[in-house]
């Protein structure tokens, strides 16, 4: 979508085909029934940050106003009886300094080694090896075993979706740069407070068909062809939708190789793509009676299953609803969703004193939520091998992890290659 949306900003007709019945991919809405009501979830909860640049500026340009759609609150770390981290509303990199000063829960030493870390890898241009994990960077920059617990790996783990100790080092450094080194505003927290269908696809796709571009829901493309005067021949399992002049793959790289199966000269696409790996999230919804809140929209857990617990009541969700969220592979995977739940429910009510039984609890998992972000990782470019057919996705070549951030920005860089060579043509047409 933020391909199509950036296209149709330049004026250039586009034609989405969606497989779902809904927009968003890995970040949609999702319609359940829970004690006899409908009720609108996500199928995971999102936490974007500031320095998401492209994803407001694309929000902004098909009318989704993030001031209104996302709540916006400043760097907060609280892992309750554990430790607590505010960053102060001070210019960068003052506010990363005094939130690690003011930091409650850790001692000096802590407090100096974690501003050690970040100054060292600020003078080190905030390169790593590109062979090294975050767990050996740490473990090189001597980070205390607290602020790992607490601070560093929750981050990675976040950011990543991957565990420290298999995670790129590389790509963990950039999302520091970008965020706690970036400027004011950049490690502000960006918590969605409507579902993920208004917060950006649902909202583009609007602003594309206002553009005179089509948005084609419940049409997966079963077949691309190359077209013998140029361009490609695309069909779905009841349709044959004729030939269009640039293509855009925006899937999912497991949902690749079959489309580009019949294409000459991807078959070092297909095999990149299949050296990827998967790490799973699952969020966990609880209700509780409405009354029900956190002292924060947002707090850390270090020593469960459970990572991180978002109040949606505090997000322009109903009251009492939370969404518990557990990333990457762990052993939380050998539960029933069932016993997930109850022991989520258990560690909730560790820290929450009085806490009553959930009215209801949904469990949703992904298990390829996003590649495995490791050292090394080969991503392919936006170009491909074939004229006129470019890629878009988290996957894509990039310094990010797969994250929102990601995919919309090579969804922008996808739809300007295209534009480029649109232009390209128009002009030798002239
Ligand atoms: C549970 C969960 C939690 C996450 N949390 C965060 C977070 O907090 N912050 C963050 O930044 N990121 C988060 N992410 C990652 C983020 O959601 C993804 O990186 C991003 O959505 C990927 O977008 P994409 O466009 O690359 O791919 P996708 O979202 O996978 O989109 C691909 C689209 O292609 C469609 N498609 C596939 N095959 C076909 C076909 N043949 N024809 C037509 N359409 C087809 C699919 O239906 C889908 O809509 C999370 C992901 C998950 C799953």
């Amino acid at each position: 979508m933020a391909a199509a949306a950036e296209l149709s900003a330049r004026g250039i007709p586009v034609t989405v085909f969606e497989a779902s019945a809904v927009l968003g991919g890995r970040a949609r809405a999702v319609s359940i029934v829970k004690a006899g009501k409908r009720t609108t979830v996500d199928n995971g909860q999102h936490l974007l940050i500031g320095a998401y640049r492209e994803t407001q500026r694309l929000m902004r340009l098909v009318g989704a106003d993030p001031g209104q759609l996302l709540a916006r609150l400043p760097l907060a770390l609280n892992f309750p009886g554990e430790i607590s981290i505010r960053a102060p509303r001070l210019p960068a990199p003052l506010h990363l300094a005094a939130a690690l000063l003011g930091a409650r829960g850790l001692n000096l030493s802590e407090k100096f080694a974690a501003i050690r870390f970040m100054r060292r890898l600020k003078k080190d241009r905030f390169q790593a090896q590109q062979d090294d994990t975050v767990a050996a960077l740490l473990e090189r920059h001597g980070q205390p075993a607290r602020l790992c617990k607490f601070i560093w790996e929750p981050l990675c783990l976040a950011a990543l979706n991957t565990p420290a100790d298999a995670a790129s080092a590389e790509v963990f450094v950039t999302v520091l740069q970008d965020s706690l080194g970036g400027a004011t505003g950049a490690s502000d927290l960006l918590l969605p407070r409507a579902d993920l269908g208004a917060l950006f696809p649902d909202v583009a796709a609007r602003y594309v068909e206002g553009a005179g571009g089509r948005v084609l829901k419940n049409e997966a493309i079963r077949h691309i062809a190359q077209a013998s005067g140029g361009g490609f021949m695309l069909r779905s399992a009841a349709t044959d939708h004729g030939r269009y002049a640039q293509l855009i793959l925006a899937v999912a790289p497991y949902h690749l190789a079959a489309l580009i199966a019949e294409l000459p000269g991807l078959d070092e696409l297909g095999r990149q793509v299949a050296k990827l790996t998967w790490e799973p999230i699952v969020t966990c919804y609880l209700a509780y009676p409405p009354t029900v809140r956190l002292a924060s929209a947002m707090q850390g857990h270090a020593d469960g299953l459970v990572q991180w617990l978002f109040d949606r009541g505090q997000l322009g969700g109903p009251a009492g609803l939370f969404a518990a969220v557990i990333s990457a592979h762990g052993r939380h995977q050998a539960l029933s969703q069932e016993q997930l739940a109850a022991r989520i429910h258990e560690e909730i009510a560790a820290v929450t004193p009085g806490l009553p039984a959930p009215l209801w609890s949904q469990v949703i998992s992904e298990k390829r939520a996003t590649f495995a972000c490791v050292p090394g990782l080969d991503r392919p470019a936006a170009a491909t091998a074939v004229p006129g057919l470019f890629l878009a996705g988290d996957y894509v070549a990039s310094d990010y992890p797969a994250t929102l951030e990601s995919a919309v920005r090579s969804g922008v860089n996808a739809a300007k290659c295209a534009a480029r060579r649109a232009a390209a043509f128009a002009n030798r047409a002239a």
